[in-house]
């Protein structure tokens, strides 16, 4: 194993032993899954045609009605 992992949660040197390889503690880990899925989430909720039909529409509606009146 090289000796110069760092962990990519905070960048600081890596125990060779340590048991959340490629993180240096499970709360770098959890932090980074925490970003992970929170970015994903956030993503989701602006916009999410399978559970937002309504919103899905109504930005159509309005995008289509932006273009008409700029004629
Ligand atoms: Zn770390």
């Amino acid at each position: 194993m090289p000796a110069d992992s760092l962990c990519p949660g905070c960048g600081k040197a890596l125990a060779e032993d340590a048991e959340t390889v490629p993180f240096c503690s499970v709360r770098c880990r959890d932090v980074d899954l925490g970003n992970w899925f929170f970015e994903r989430y956030r993503v989701s909720r602006l916009f999410d045609p399978e559970n937002d039909q309504e919103e899905f529409q109504a930005a159509l509606d309005s995008s289509a009605e932006e273009a008409q009146e700029g004629g």
